[in-house]
């Protein structure tokens, strides 16, 4: 069926067609499409490496074709990451505290001035999770696949790779694309109605291995607050206090008091209200899967950017203008979070760039944190449709 048989069909028909060939049947999508890469080169597209396309070309570059990372990674990566990583242990019904465990002697190793700078992780790490585990103690959900690593073929050279944070089944049965996040504030409901991520995903799970039976709900939006609660300051006549933005949650709150040495029905009225907020630290929000429509458009956009990155990719630059190009997206507010920031500076201020390199950056250990096994990796071929095509802009001719 071709796409503009697809867009005349009306209603819920449409919707009908577009959930069958997006949720069931990719391949032969499009295969009817005949859409065809234009270069040898195979591409595993991850979302993070198409989300790093979209954002700046040279921060592609660096990351995906030049290979480098930073050697200190930033706080808030490594952070999260570490709680991903004891939130999985819990899943799968492991030590949580193992896991933290090996992160601690890693961490105390580490000299004063590293230690300055990531703050007291384990301290933080190990009340988030506490506090997590007392309030999921209780946890609906069972999860039959927990760091899920996938790899599904789109079109022509191009594979979609990717590692879904967990499955989770419901007491209903019904199965949930599950995606936890750390940030240090919640995010609002824009932030998921617009997140590519959970499209993906959710449209990748009937196509994975053991999962092709499978409806999927919806995505799971697990939230976990990087920044601990606070602990209430004592006051000067001894008491504690009881300010109305102190913020922090009903157990840290009853912990102080006793450590306080007083009694808590001193504070029943704050501890009554911090006990009614019960997702201000952890909070999931339930999506119902993507609409055929969206998952169709978003598609769309997929393919295109799959193409412009296997067209760079697979070009010389130096000699083929025929492909996309590599330049600096320069933007105050993104380059100012980019970890690339002290590399590109270098160049574009005639800095000793060799340096930067050198004492900063480091070779990629893992070539994508998403892509699960096989690993992320692209091929470089020479590209077929260009091979013979030389054009250099007037520019930058010589003499
Ligand atoms: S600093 Fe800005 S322009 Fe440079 S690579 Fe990063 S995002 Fe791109």
């Amino acid at each position: 069926m071709l796409m503009s048989q697809l867009r005349g069909a009306g209603g819920g028909a449409q919707n009908r067609v577009l959930e069958t060939i997006y949720y069931r049947t990719p391949h032969s999508f499009y295969n009817t499409l005949e859409v065809k890469s234009i270069s040898d080169t195979v591409l595993n597209l991850s979302f993070s490496k198409m989300k790093c396309w979209r954002r700046c070309r040279q921060e592609f570059h660096y990351k995906y074709v030049d290979k480098l990372e930073r050697k200190l990674p930033a706080v808030p990566l490594v952070r999260g990451n570490i709680i991903h990583e004891c939130i999985n242990a819990w899943m799968n019904r492991r030590d949580w505290r193992e896991v933290l465990a090996a992160y601690v002697s890693q961490y105390e190793k580490l000299f004063a001035e590293e230690r300055d700078l990531y703050g007291d992780l384990p301290t933080d790490i190990e009340q988030i999770m506490e506090n997590y585990t007392r309030k999921y103690q209780n946890d609906p959900f069972e999860y039959p696949a927990v760091e899920l690593p996938f790899s599904v073929h789109l079109f022509g050279n191009v594979n979609f790779t990717g590692r879904i944070d967990a499955l989770a089944r419901d007491r209903d049965k019904g199965l949930w694309v599950m995606e936890t996040k750390t940030h240090k504030k919640l995010p609002d409901d824009d932030v998921r109605l617009l997140n590519v991520q959970a499209v993906f995903y959710a449209w990748a799970v009937p196509h994975i291995e053991g999962y092709e039976e499978e409806q999927v709900k919806g995505i799971l939006w697990n939230y976990i607050r990087t920044k601990p609660p606070a602990i209430p300051e004592v006051l000067k006549n001894g008491t504690l206090s009881k300010r109305k933005n102190i913020d922090t949650d009903y157990h840290t709150y009853l912990k102080a008091v006793r450590e306080n040495g007083e009694d808590p029905n001193k504070y029943a009225d704050i501890l009554q209200k911090l006990e009614e907020q019960t997702d201000r630290f952890f909070r999931r929000i339930y999506f119902p899967k993507p609409s055929p429509t969206l998952v169709f458009n978003i598609m769309r956009d997929v393919e295109i950017t799959a193409n412009e990155i296997l067209a760079y990719l697979g070009s010389d630059e130096e000699e083929n203008w025929t492909g996309p190009f590599r330049y600096r997206n320069l933007n105050p507010f993104q380059c100012k979070n980019c970890s690339y920031r002290p590399l590109c500076e270098a160049e574009l201020f005639d800095m000793d760039v060799e340096f930067v390199k050198r004492t900063m950056f480091q070779p990629r250990v893992r070539p994508d944190e998403n892509a699960g096994p096989p690993r992320l990796e692209i091929i470089h071929q020479k590209p077929k449709a260009l091979e013979n095509f030389r054009h250099v802009p007037k520019w930058r001719r010589k003499g």
